[in-house]
């Protein structure tokens, strides 16, 4: 995901956001600055973090925690995590810095997703690995039915820690495979999520730029989650085109490829493609060849085979221009796309509320169930060094302000005693 732009605020509206989040989270101090300079430094994203509502939650959960007469006080190194707080139970998929492992937490049980990435290979592959870092710190507000919840997030001498929610349903690109293609109905209640998940980003001037299946998760109800909080997407841009290009290119916008500037049009031109490959199996343009695939993206015309009705048919031909200008989504973004006839039979209200009955129901017994997780992952050996005792922040320079604990969390963690 990238962060296109950063509104400036006025002097006092950020004083008096600073001292409202101090005066709220008074006495948890680690880490705290951080996140408020990252918290104001987007405009938008306070707007979205009501205060009044964060303040709500938390009394509800004070409230909630005196009445069942527990007096530990609140806890304020609990942004203090550390890797040996959780038992680490499988690995559950691999990305380009790291693992992703299914892990326990020790004290309360939870099941949590903890993404672990190497500081050195971050720093090594792109010198503005930090920058991205710190990027993916301003993430850490987002709070979507569709998009992966980021609890915490921790460093050592050597590794980043992300703690997410573990989403279990296993990754759409697993689904779509077993079963080659969806029905149009089940595309479009897939294609629908997604399309709410990225236009809340858009409304936040973030742009996703990296939908591709693999990073669309299904939760154990049957919806949509996208994952991935976008730390290593920034070189496939600034470095240019074919030469620095480490990953697939099959889902990037024509504009991302050629090192163009881009727009939150090139999420809309990432559904067209994975909207393509629900309805026909493949992506479009698609060739075994990496360079012909290149070539294709940007030049070859779209082929639409039969069998998809007239609306799926025009909603992919708008989405999939490579004229932004004439993309849909492009001038209007999110509303435009929710107009299209393909969409017409979906309550929009309904849809964001989980109200919609989800056309696949995984077949999950438990949080901690891994069965719709690939075997490649699961098989593999948990690395020891995802434990590794080292100072808990130590060599943090590189990544200043990465600890973080969701608002909500800081009363959610206290200790039970
Ligand atoms: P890439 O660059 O290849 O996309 P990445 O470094 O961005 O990889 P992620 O996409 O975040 O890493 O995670 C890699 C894989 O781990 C995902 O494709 C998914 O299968 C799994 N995964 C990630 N987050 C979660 C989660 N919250 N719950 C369950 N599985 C997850
Ligand atoms: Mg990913």
């Amino acid at each position: 995901m990238t962060v296109t732009q950063e509104r400036p605020m006025t002097y006092s509206k950020m004083r008096a956001l600073m001292s409202f989040f101090s005066a709220l989270l008074k006495g948890k101090k680690v880490g705290l600055s951080d996140f408020l300079h990252k918290l104001v430094s987007s405009q938008k994203l306070c707007q979205h973090l009501d205060p009044q509502k964060i303040l709500q939650r938390e009394n509800k959960l004070r409230r909630e925690k005196r009445e069942k007469g527990t007096r530990s006080p609140v806890n304020t190194e609990s942004s203090q995590m550390k890797p040996s707080d959780f038992d680490y139970i499988k690995v559950i998929g691999k990305g380009s810095f790291g693992k992703v492992l299914l892990a326990k937490h020790r004290k309360q049980g939870g099941y949590y997703a903890v993404k672990v990435l190497q500081k050195q290979m971050i720093v090594k592959r792109k010198e503005q690995g930090h920058v991205m870092v710190e990027r993916s710190v301003l993430l850490k507000g987002l709070q979507h039915p569709f998009l992966v919840g980021l609890h915490f997030s921790f460093q050592t001498s050597n590794m980043l820690y992300f703690v997410l929610d573990y989403v279990n349903g296993g990754e759409l690109f697993y689904h779509l495979q077993r079963e080659g293609s969806f029905p149009e109905h089940r595309a479009a209640f897939y294609a629908a999520e997604m399309l709410m998940a990225l236009g809340y980003l858009h409304s936040l001037d973030i742009v996703y730029r990296d939908l591709k299946p693999e990073n669309i998760l299904l939760d154990s109800e049957g919806h949509v989650m996208l994952t991935d909080f976008g730390l290593c997407k920034e070189g496939v841009a600034i470095g240019g085109i074919m030469n620095t290009f480490c990953g697939t290119p099959e889902y990037l916008a024509p504009e991302v490829l050629q090192g163009q500037p881009y727009s939150p049009a090139v999420d809309w031109w990432g559904l067209g493609t994975v909207l393509f490959e629900m309805l026909f199996g493949l992506p479009p343009f698609y060739s075994q060849s990496k360079a012909e695939m290149f070539e294709n993206i940007l030049h070859a015309p779209l082929r639409l085979r039969s069998g998809v009705s007239e609306a799926a048919r025009s909603l992919l031909e708008g989405l999939l221009q490579r004229d932004v200008n004439s993309r849909l989504g492009g001038s209007g973004d999110q509303v435009e796309l929710q107009d299209h006839p393909f969409f017409a039979s979906i309550n929009w209200d309904d849809l964001l509320a989980r109200k919609i009955r989800p056309p696949f129901i995984p077949n999950v017994t438990s949080p901690c169930d891994v069965s719709y997780i690939d075997p490649e992952f699961t098989h593999l050996p948990v690395p020891a060094s995802v434990n590794e005792r080292c100072q808990v922040g130590g060599n943090s320079e590189a990544f200043p302000g990465f600890s973080y604990m969701n608002p909500v969390e800081y009363v959610a963690v206290e200790p039970v005693s």
